[in-house]
């Protein structure tokens, strides 16, 4: 992961530091019809950041990359680039005036120009295009391809064309919009990479949006987790990680089993007997975040768990057990760890667990 110097989050991703905002997105808001797409969003996007838009389909992130682009007016809230306001109730400014460069999904080259001539369509000064289009050749390691047309390309050619395009023009920001969901998976851990690398070496400040938690974890610096049109939380990926702001964090970003317990000072309460919790948490009736990879099996004709099935997936397995309480656990275990269905289990967790107050409690 490369490090961008930026700082603390809040919840919204509000950054706690001199570090210059290129993106303000404040209380924004759109509708369509009786849907609300986009739910009062806050995102802060320091210089030279990463920002994935991370969330099931329908969420809403492409909207807000729509409203950040300008392609859509929104309905409420503000968005400011460098400072200056280019949506508000008073404000709009045209796309093409945002200093704002977008990476659709199919990449859009121009199949009848080639790779040179795309990278530089958008520069406008004509006296610095052919250097600005050589610097951005070499930046994305296409010098030797520059003659070629599209289709004359691999994929991830084709993408590290469309990104040399955006940043031709000097972007405030680039908007990438699921930038890796037209590659297959062989290619996309490779390009991800490549993609990471290249936006970093320009220093350009990018927000990208997709639907796979470990494409987001693994590129972005920060990572702004959606929901029903709401940022629920915006963190670095190991603090998403490891504390998440809800359930819903909690079980979209990685995996995750959710048992009930009843919090008891430092401990917890739960079907598997008493857990460490994470200080801090909430305390009466709680539910128990379990990671599989912080669950240990151990063969005990008399422990109080029954495995169920075994994923097997070579680098790791995931053993699935049902409690005698009825719930299901996952443990993630070294490929040589051998369990087989039917067998009786004691079940421990290695860490202390994130705790959320239930939703019963909660509401009472
Ligand atoms: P996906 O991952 O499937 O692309 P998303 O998170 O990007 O989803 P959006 O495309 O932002 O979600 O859509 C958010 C909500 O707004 C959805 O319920 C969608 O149906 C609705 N929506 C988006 N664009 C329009 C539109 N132009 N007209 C009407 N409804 C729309």
């Amino acid at each position: 992961m490369q490090a961008r110097g930026h700082s603390t989050s809040d919840q919204n991703g509000i950054v706690g530091s001199v570090a210059r905002s290129v993106v303000s997105v404040r209380g924004l808001c759109k509708t369509y019809g009786e849907e609300t797409a986009v739910d009062r969003v806050d995102l802060e996007v320091t210089a030279g950041e990463l920002v994935a838009l991370l969330g099931p389909s329908g969420c809403g992130k492409t909207t807000t990359l729509r409203l950040i682009a300008g392609f859509d007016r929104p309905d409420g809230g503000e968005i400011l680039l460098d400072g200056n306001p280019v949506a508000s109730a008073s404000v709009f400014v045209a796309p093409e005036r945002r200093r704002v460069g977008v990476v659709f999904q199919d990449y859009a080259l121009f199949p009848h120009l080639s790779v040179a001539e795309n990278i530089g369509f958008g520069v406008r000064d004509k006296a610095a295009r052919a250097e600005r289009v050589g610097a951005m050749l070499d930046l994305v390691g296409l010098a030797s391809k520059a003659r070629r047309k599209p289709h004359e390309l691999s994929g991830g050619e084709q993408q590290r064309v469309a990104i040399a395009r955006v940043l031709a023009p000097d972007p405030a920001i680039v908007l990438l919009d699921e930038p890796f969901s037209n590659l297959d998976a062989a290619l996309r851990g490779r390009v991800r990479e490549e993609v990471r690398d290249i936006l970093s070496a320009a220093g350009a400040t990018s927000i990208f949006v997709t639907h796979d938690q470990e494409e987001a974890l693994s590129v972005a610096d920060r990572v702004a987790v959606m929901n029903s049109g709401r940022i629920l939380q915006c963190d670095d990926p190991s603090t998403l990680y490891e504390h998440p702001a809800d359930r819903f964090v909690a079980t979209f970003v990685g995996d995750a089993d959710l048992l009930p317990g009843t919090s008891v000072g430092a401990m917890v309460d739960t079907p598997l007997g008493l857990v460490a919790a994470v200080s801090g948490g909430p305390t009466g009736s709680v539910d128990v975040v379990l990671r599989p990879e912080h669950i240990r099996l151990r063969l005990d004709g008399s422990g109080g768990a029954t495995v169920m099935r075994i994923v097997f997936l070579g680098h790791d397995q995931v053993v699935e057990v049902r409690l005698d309480s009825g719930e299901r656990v996952r443990a993630r275990l070294r490929p040589e760890a051998m369990f087989h269905a039917g067998e009786r289990v004691s079940v421990n967790v290695n860490q202390p667990v994130v705790t959320f107050a239930s939703p019963v409690s909660a509401t009472i």
